[in-house]
């Protein structure tokens, strides 16, 4: 901790090392070896989160053995501490994606964003995943402008053939599913909804690893070189140990760091989002607060997002540090954001506050590629990757086994770099604030 010029409290922590409710109350979870012996694979699989994990599932399912290396435990990054929304579609304006491409590879980009929550609930049947997938979804409106935006999404939407949202056209529809005075309208989706995120994650790697999938926890990977004479990825671990790849996934989003591509590195800026569990609520309150059980998410740009889990306890995240130092009291602020909504939560008592990192593109778009020498990636799912991920993790799954339809459209999409040098935080940080400002001023 320090003290900044001005006397305020600046808290500069380890920002992903609290642990989330979902660890902490998942202590039966099934435990992966650490990597001891030098191997050879056809495929590496650098990332034990939603999408590393579900690529190992996929090649699994077509008969491919894939070996998964996890620095941490499965679920140490964003897939194991995220606030457990299950949303349709891509994190932006599908415009955003449209505009780069013909209409029939339009229709294919869509289609595969659509695919990513039938693919969570396939996953949880075929498996039999106990994860508290419930459906149900509202994105609410704080006001007028927000509310013109919601209604071009549901046009464009519906006019892709999307059927299942309703406009909650003003405050007394909105209160059917949430129970508060913030917001002016918003739309319900019946599509999307909620789970607890790491149940969903061993469930799919469990799948994994009974199909043949090789997954190794504590092992990080500290550097990559490709062999050019017999094109083998080098995979150093931190223990000395060399995995020899034919084909290497790169899957670690915001926390693959320094062994990320250059052209990952410049195209990926990493934000901090924090999340404030509660002790259970009682069934009266929840009744009143949130009677369908549907997940909440607002329009600002630095969002609120929550939800009412299984055991009744409201799941509430929010703030997006573009600094990735928390300014200030992490849970005093989660609180007084849920409060402003629930002024009946003022006193309700926290049973974990946990943090972690978003990676983000410039136009929230997740970023596909891949290198001549058979290295694939994909990485940004801004936010937004609890069901995208599976989707993006069976994209670079079909691509090495060699239906490249859906990665070639994806990947030809241009990123745009941010800013590079010691330019990179302060530019990110003042356009968040642009953002934000604009939220305020309600434009
Ligand atoms: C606080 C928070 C709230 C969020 N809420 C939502 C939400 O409600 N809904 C939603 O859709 N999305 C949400 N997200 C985003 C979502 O969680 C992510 O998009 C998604 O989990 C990304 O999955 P991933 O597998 O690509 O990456 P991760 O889950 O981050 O996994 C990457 C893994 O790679 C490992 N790794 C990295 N480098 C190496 C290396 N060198 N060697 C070995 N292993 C390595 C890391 O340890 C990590 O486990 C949230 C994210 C956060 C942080």
């Amino acid at each position: 901790m320090r003290t900044s010029q001005k006397g305020a409290i600046i808290r500069e922590v380890n920002l992903s090392g609290e642990s989330s409710i979902y660890e902490i109350e998942f202590s039966e979870r099934r435990q992966y070896a650490i990597l001891e012996e030098s191997a050879d694979t056809d495929i590496a699989i650098i990332g034990g989160g939603l999408t590393g994990i579900s690529a190992a599932l996929h090649l699994a399912e077509n008969g491919y053995s894939a070996m998964v290396l996890e620095a941490g435990k499965l679920g140490t990054g964003g897939s194991g501490r995220n606030g457990g929304h299950v949303c349709q579609g891509w994190p932006n304006d599908f415009y955003q994606i449209q505009r780069q491409l013909s209409e029939q590879d339009a229709k294919v980009a869509w289609d595969s964003g659509m695919a990513a929550v039938n693919l969570v609930k396939d996953r949880v049947d075929r498996y039999k995943i106990d994860c508290e997938l419930t459906f149900g979804y509202v994105e609410a409106a704080y006001h007028k402008r927000q509310m013109e935006s919601l209604d071009e999404m549901q046009r464009e939407w519906e006019a892709r053939g999307y059927d299942a949202f309703i406009r909650l056209e003003d405050r007394t529809a909105l209160n059917a599913h949430v129970d508060t005075n913030a917001y002016v309208g918003g739309l319900f989706d019946s599509k999307s909804g909620h789970m607890q995120p790491l149940k969903y994650l061993h469930g799919l790697a469990a799948a994994a690893a009974k199909q043949g999938g090789l997954i190794y926890e504590n092992t990080p990977i500290v550097k990559i070189k490709t062999n050019h004479f017999d094109g083998y990825k080098h995979l150093h671990t931190r223990s000395g140990q060399v995995v020899r790849a034919k084909i290497l996934l790169l899957c670690g989003n915001a926390y693959l760091a320094d062994v990320g591509l250059p052209s990952m590195k410049s195209r990926l800026a990493q934000v901090t989002s924090s999340v404030l569990a509660t002790k259970p609520l009682s069934p009266n309150v929840i009744r009143h607060l949130m009677p369908t059980g549907a997940a909440v998410a607002d329009c600002n740009a630095a969002l609120n997002y929550y939800r009412i889990d299984a055991k009744g306890r409201m799941i509430f995240g929010g703030r997006a540090s573009y600094t990735n130092i928390h300014f200030g009291d992490v849970e005093a602020d989660l609180r007084r954001r849920m409060v402003k909504i629930f002024p009946i939560l003022k006193n309700a008592e926290k049973e974990a506050v946990w943090s972690g990192k978003i990676g983000i593109t410039v136009n929230r778009i997740p970023q596909f590629g891949r290198t001549p020498d058979d290295i694939y990636f994909v990485q940004g799912f801004s936010g937004h990757g609890v069901a995208l991920t599976g989707q993006a993790g069976v994209m670079l799954a079909e691509a090495v086994i060699g239906d490249q339809t859906g990665f070639n459209v994806l990947s030809s999409l241009n990123h745009m770099p941010f800013p590079g040098g010691p330019l990179r935080i302060p530019a990110l940080a003042l356009g968040m604030a642009y953002y934000k400002l604009r939220d305020r001023l309600k434009i």
